[in-house]
């Protein structure tokens, strides 16, 4: 047997015995686990927005844009006074999970490629459709993978256990109290989060529906060439 600190609180020590896999939670904690999991399975299902609803948490490499094109698109104009005629432009389009959330035009590639990052920095400008991006974002989101660049429909929902941040500093539970409450949802190959992170990690997480884990599709693994991220937990 050997003593670890417990996941949730990192306060209690648990003892188990290290060859056991899965988490080492304390009995206090195991016990307000349970009970939130009963109390947001229910929730989840149900649309109406209240106390007590689990939050949706974007993930934190979220993009709002993840993925840019530039092509030059031909119009034939047509004119009684100057006569008829091709003409091009070029097209800048924003993509969200796979679907035009923006566009802006310009008049060659070179204006476009050099102006892209301020089309990047003013995207509700796109004037082309009424409907903000950021809008757009949201009602695409809806129930797709929150791995980023992923379009897939998500099929299990991880209840947070808690929140950290970027640096590793742990903030509060996301236990208790109930606003505090935030869920992922990931597509079927997207659902093993791996154990390096923190935020965002197998061990961060509590499968409230769908089937969880399954094993990430051995093309997307590949050995970091950044090394490991040192954990630091509070002492
Ligand atoms: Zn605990
Ligand atoms: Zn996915």
């Amino acid at each position: 047997m050997e003593s670890f600190r417990c996941h949730v609180c990192h306060q209690q020590s648990v003892e188990i015995n290290p060859e056991d896999e899965g988490p080492r939670t304390c009995p206090e904690c195991e016990k307000l686990l349970e009970r939130a999991v009963k109390e947001v399975t229910e929730r989840i299902g149900n649309p109406t927005p209240g106390p007590g609803r689990p939050h949706h948490d974007r993930h934190r490499d979220f993009e709002f844009v993840d993925e840019i094109t530039i092509k030059m698109v031909p119009r034939y104009k047509t004119s009684g006074m100057s006569g008829d005629e091709w003409r091009v432009a070029s097209r800048v389009e924003l993509m969200f999970k796979g679907q035009v959330v923006g566009s802006r035009s310009f008049g060659d590639m070179e204006s476009a490629a050099k102006l892209l990052s301020w089309v990047l920095m003013s995207p509700e400008e796109s004037p082309e459709e009424g409907e903000s991006l950021s809008t757009k974002v949201i009602r695409r989101e809806k129930g797709r993978c929150d791995q980023v660049g992923c379009e897939d429909p998500a099929t299990s929902v991880y209840l947070k256990k808690r929140t950290y941040s970027r640096d590793g500093v742990m903030s509060e539970s996301a236990l208790e109290p109930e606003y505090k409450r935030r869920y992922r949802h990931f597509c079927q190959r997207h659902a093993t989060r791996g154990d390096c992170g923190l935020d965002d990690a197998d061990d961060n997480y509590i499968l409230l529906a769908g089937p969880g884990q399954s094993g990430a599709h051995p093309s997307d693994e590949s050995p970091s060439v950044f090394g490991g991220i040192l954990h630091l937990a509070p002492k």
